[in-house]
């Protein structure tokens, strides 16, 4: 397979962009693959090179590459202007819908990126309670600001940064870190800083370690640990909102957060953000309340017209179909491993999937650095040279699509299968 113009793109785009990329994640060695075109569960690339994608731009893309439906609703929205600075009708119609899926939400507030919903999430926790603290799952992701740079996960620990330089103690000594899959650690966490604490944050499925699933109990133990102490709960749903179920991880797991994060799928591939709680709670936001908070992008026409035909569409297929291409993934992928008798732990829920290379079940963020992430690499590129587009870390998690098909699916475990015996032998 040629790519010498993405080899050339990326030299170019050295000179110009840290690490060639504008966002690290996207960086891998030798070049990563400059795409042309997405259709379906097919990415294209510069050099006329097909892959079938399960990075799914890290999640968002729910529904594949360039969905008629959803390509259509952006375009009806571009073409009566992109942008007012005003109030419009999408935007209560689309509160309505995330409103009936996530009872929790009964208010929310629409902004550009995870990043942005979860900055403004927690000072909303902050100024809500009147307390500094917050408690964060080690591995777990929040976006790329201050308060949650603590260990966390994604292209932080994949490119050996998951304490950034930049950002002053003061801040970071506000954020106090417990193993996911821990209770005990929460209650010791809330112990040791009494009455300090405002909100726990997680993702009540990590997906930005490679995909890590609770415990049975874990969620509602956090959510019995929290409420008894009167300290916020604060899920951040932005890869398992609309994934695990139409009403996320809250609904799959019947355990419901003060607060919510959204993000990713809700945009239908465009940006977006939300964070949304109980009306009480959202009234403290500007201009009702004093916690403030703004944006010139936030409630976009676009993303919101992408969003509301994405969950439109989603909510007509359903998960099931989803969960059992998800399932048949995860077997074959079982099944190679066993075969070529290397140990790994292929993990996962739903349309999530990962291979770890370690020989015992990653239930936590240590686990997973114990996993092989430099022969993952290698099947990474193995998989790229037979036209499997994965996420470039052993880090992340790979994402279905309702576009993917069990054909998909097959040649996929075909190709692992080529890959384990190219790297392994
Ligand atoms: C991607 C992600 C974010 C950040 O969202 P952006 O839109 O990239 O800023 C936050 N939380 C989780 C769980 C994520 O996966």
């Amino acid at each position: 397979m040629g790519s010498k113009r993405s080899e050339e793109l990326y030299e170019r785009a050295k000179q110009l962009l840290p690490g060639g990329v504008s966002s690290p994640v996207r960086a891998f060695q030798p070049y990563p693959r400059y795409i042309a075109k997405g259709k379906g569960s097919r990415l294209y690339d510069v050099d006329g090179n097909e892959y079938i994608d399960y990075c799914m731009a890290f999640g968002p893309l729910i529904l594949g590459h360039a969905h008629p439906e959803v390509v259509k609703a952006v375009r009806e929205q571009a073409e009566n202007g992109t942008l007012y600075g005003a109030p419009i009708e999408a935007e209560v119609k689309f509160a309505e819908t995330i409103s009936r899926l996530y009872p929790s939400v009964e208010m929310m507030r629409f902004v550009s990126s995870g990043t942005e919903a979860t900055m403004h999430g927690i000072r909303l926790a902050r100024g809500y309670t009147g307390r500094k603290k917050i408690i964060k799952v080690e591995g777990a992701f929040h976006g790329a600001h201050d308060a949650v740079l603590v260990k966390a996960g994604s292209g932080a620990t994949t490119h050996s940064a998951p304490n950034s330089l930049g950002i002053p103690e003061e801040v970071t000594h506000n954020t106090v870190l417990v193993p996911y899959n821990d209770p005990a650690a929460v209650e010791k966490a809330i112990r040791d800083n009494k009455g300090e604490i405002a909100a726990m944050i997680l993702e009540p499925v990590i997906g930005n370690a490679g995909p890590i699933l609770p415990r049975e109990g874990y969620l509602q133990e956090l959510r019995e640990i929290t409420r008894r102490n009167d300290v916020l709960l604060i899920f951040d749903e932005v890869i398992t909102g609309f994934r695990l179920s139409i009403g996320g991880a809250q609904r799959y797991f019947k355990v419901v957060p003060d607060m919510t994060i959204m993000g990713k799928i809700a945009g239908g591939g465009l940006p977006i953000g939300i964070f949304g709680a109980s009306k009480e709670m959202m009234s403290m936001i500007s201009p009702v309340g004093k916690v403030y908070q703004a944006g010139t992008f936030s409630g976009n026409p676009l993303s919101l017209a992408a969003g509301q035909m994405t969950i439109k569409e989603l909510e007509r297929l359903g998960h099931e179909d989803l969960s059992r291409k998800g399932e048949l993934m995860r077997a074959g992928l079982r099944q190679v491993f066993d075969d070529a008798k290397v140990p790994a732990q292929v993990q996962g829920l739903s349309s999530m999937f990962q291979v770890f290379l370690s020989d015992k079940p990653v239930l936590d963020y240590q686990g997973a650095l114990q996993a092989d992430g430099k022969k993952f690499m290698e099947l990474f590129n193995s998989l790229l040279e037979q036209g499997v587009y994965l996420p470039p870390s052993q880090y992340e998690t790979n994402f279905l699509s309702t576009a993917h098909t069990e054909k998909d699916v097959e040649r996929t475990v075909d190709a692992f299968a080529q890959a384990v015996a190219e790297v392994f032998e």
